[in-house]
């Protein structure tokens, strides 16, 4: 990284440091030339660099002025290269895919201040997605990654999962990035599940079930879902009035959130 740019803690810039990290992600992505490449916040290259020596086409999403002008300066080099100057939150990945000949490959070391919202936006395109891997906040990984019953099972295990496959891949110490941050960080793939893989519920009564369940986390099912479902409809699937959200699977949620 540049010694003059000052980290901008607000677009979570902790900079990967770490050869053998950096190696070991980019041998986790295995870029080729076929695919339809975009890393978000690709910051001063450190995974970046490495990308474009597949895919000298890549396209990156950066949100930060001092970045994307050192990007510009760069593409007198790599004169394929995509620049997307835009906050993420607001790229519309649709309409990048039309003019992709394959369907998306996204990768990046995400700032984790956004982590959540990004990817519920990313979800939302799932259809054109054909994987994805990410560094986020361990903590993160483990609730993407979680199973019922355990404290890290929520909202965003349930509503990843029944988007995509997910599969941690290695944990990585705050040291491998400068700034250190103050918590441990993981990678993981998520692959969108197709279309026929899924229970077909629509993901918006799904979502709304399982927001409003996880509102109220440590009550009973009919208590956490007061207004939305009775008591005898959470009977007449065979669930124990007892049980609490987080002891449902994926596909008991997607079994209420049909009766809303
Ligand atoms: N890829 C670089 C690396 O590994 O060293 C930088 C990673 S840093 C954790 C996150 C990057 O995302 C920064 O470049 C930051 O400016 C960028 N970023 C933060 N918020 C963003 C947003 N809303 N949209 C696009 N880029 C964003």
């Amino acid at each position: 990284m540049s010694d003059k740019h000052h980290p901008k803690k607000r677009f979570g810039q902790n900079f990967l440091i770490d050869e053998a990290i950096i190696k070991r992600i980019i041998n986790s992505i295995q870029p080729t030339h076929e695919d339809a490449l975009i890393e978000i916040g690709p910051g001063f290259g450190a995974l970046t660099n490495k990308l474009l020596l597949a895919q000298p086409a890549l396209a990156i999403i950066e949100i930060d002025n001092d970045l994307v002008a050192f990007w510009h300066e760069k593409m007198k080099i790599h004169r394929q290269l995509q620049i997307h100057h835009q906050d993420v939150l607001t790229v519309d990945f649709k309409a990048l895919a039309l003019t992709a000949a394959h369907s998306l490959r996204i990768v990046g070391n995400l700032p984790y201040n956004i982590s959540s919202p990004l990817l519920f936006h990313l979800f939302s395109f799932d259809d054109v997605i054909h994987d994805m891997c990410f560094m986020l906040q361990k903590e993160v990984v483990d609730r993407l990654c979680a199973t019922p019953n355990s404290k890290t099972y929520g909202r965003l295990s349930i509503m990843a999962q029944y988007y995509c496959d997910i599969y941690k891949l290695f944990e990585v110490p705050n040291t491998a990035f400068k700034p250190a941050p103050k918590v441990t960080s993981a990678i993981c793939r998520l692959i969108p599940k197709k279309a026929s893989a899924r229970y077909p519920i629509d993901p918006v009564k799904l979502a709304e079930c399982v927001r409003l369940a996880f509102t109220m986390r440590r009550k009973t099912l009919p208590n956490a879902l007061k207004g939305l479902i009775t008591l005898e409809q959470i009977t007449s699937l065979g669930l124990d009035p007892k049980l609490r959200p987080e002891n449902l699977s994926l596909l008991d949620f997607c079994h209420l959130a049909e009766l809303t």
